[in-house]
């Protein structure tokens, strides 16, 4: 971070420049800038947006969930060095919320994709291992824009399914891909109603040697629940797909399927639809953001709540009671 001690206004306008015309050096840079808690690097990083965001928009946003060892971090090595064949510039940017909640890291594994992660044309980006699930979802949706400004056209966000980040991850991309395993029961491996709701696209993963029976059987339970299921936003029908990235199988049909459901929901205006939504989702996030930092970091707030938090405890002010006293005296000093 102190790399940016002395970096004045002029710097970051240069950076725009070079962030254009594709620098990889001055990306990570911005990416870092982005992911700085300090004010002052937050002040930077919003000049840098603004400049960057005329530029932004242009690239498909896939968002990649599913619970540990489902075959993510295989699959998508495997995927994105078809998309590389193809001639895509690809961003693989990870939400990682298992350091929320473990305090370790299952997606930050160094040794992950290793082979797409040497391709010049693939840029992949970890989030730092803090901080809560709406903050890592907005530090990687402005990296995803500035990631656009740099000229890559898709962008994969991974993310492990815990529940909370498939909802945040489907918020910042255009198509959500559930991935799950071969598996047998009923309740379909517990994956949740609300999570297949968000899905664009079901992919069952390992469909290859003594799995590949019960890949197919999986399939076939994964569309017959499907079909009963209304897609939260979206008119166009979930697929579900197999593949196994072992053997390089399935790759296309993903893509040819990515494909057709992209053109079929910019044709019906489904896209711009839910990009409009995302973009006012986000204002709001932001705002929620900004007002629970403001009102933390005001010294006579803090000390207030202090003595409420007590009477709440206490029993002689209720929550709801001392929350509107909270912003009511936050109200009276912004007046002031
Ligand atoms: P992640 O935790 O979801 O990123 O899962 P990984 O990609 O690390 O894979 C978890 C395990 O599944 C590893 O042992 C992989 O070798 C295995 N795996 C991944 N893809 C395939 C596949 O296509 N076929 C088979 N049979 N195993 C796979």
């Amino acid at each position: 971070m102190s790399s940016f001690s002395k970096t004045a206004e002029a710097d970051v306008l240069s950076d725009v420049e070079d962030i254009l015309s594709g620098d990889r050096r001055a990306l990570a840079k911005a990416i870092t800038l982005i992911e700085s808690e300090r004010n002052d690097h937050k002040k930077l990083a919003q000049q840098l947006l603004n400049q960057l965001l005329p530029h932004s928009g242009n690239a498909l946003r896939i968002g990649i969930s599913g619970s540990p060892g489902v075959g993510k971090s295989t699959l998508i090595e495997v995927f994105g060095l078809y998309l590389i064949k193809l001639k895509k510039r690809l961003a693989v940017l990870t939400i990682d919320p298992s350091s929320l909640i473990s305090g370790g890291s299952i997606l930050g594994d160094k040794t992950r994709m290793e082979l797409l992660s040497r391709e010049p044309s693939v840029y992949i980006r970890s989030s730092p291992s803090s901080g809560v699930i709406g903050g890592l979802a907005r530090r990687t949706r402005e990296t995803m824009l500035i990631c656009e400004a740099a000229g890559y056209d898709l962008i994969l966000i991974e993310t492990v399914g815990v529940g909370q980040s498939e909802a945040a991850v489907a918020e910042l991309a255009d198509l959500f891909v559930l991935l799950v395993q071969p598996g047998g029961g009923d309740d379909l491996q517990g994956i949740k109603r609300g999570v297949m709701e968000l899905a664009d696209l079901v992919v069952v993963t390992k469909a290859d040697g003594e799995l590949t029976e019960l890949a197919a059987k999986t399939q076939s339970d994964y569309r017959a629940a499907l079909s009963l299921i209304q897609k939260r936003d979206s008119r166009i029908q979930q697929q579900v797909l197999s593949c196994s990235a072992h053997e390089r199988k399935g790759m296309e049909d993903i893509w040819a399927t990515i494909t057709q459901y992209s053109q079929m929901s910019l044709k019906d205006g489904e896209f711009e639809e839910k990009r409009n939504r995302q973009k006012v989702a986000w204002m709001w996030q932001e705002i929620q953001e900004q007002l629970i930092s403001e009102l933390k970091n005001n010294e006579d707030i803090q000390q207030y709540a202090i003595k409420l938090e007590s009477e709440v405890v206490m029993g002689s002010k209720t929550s709801s009671e001392a929350a509107a006293q909270i912003l009511s005296k936050f109200q009276k000093l912004s007046d002031s």
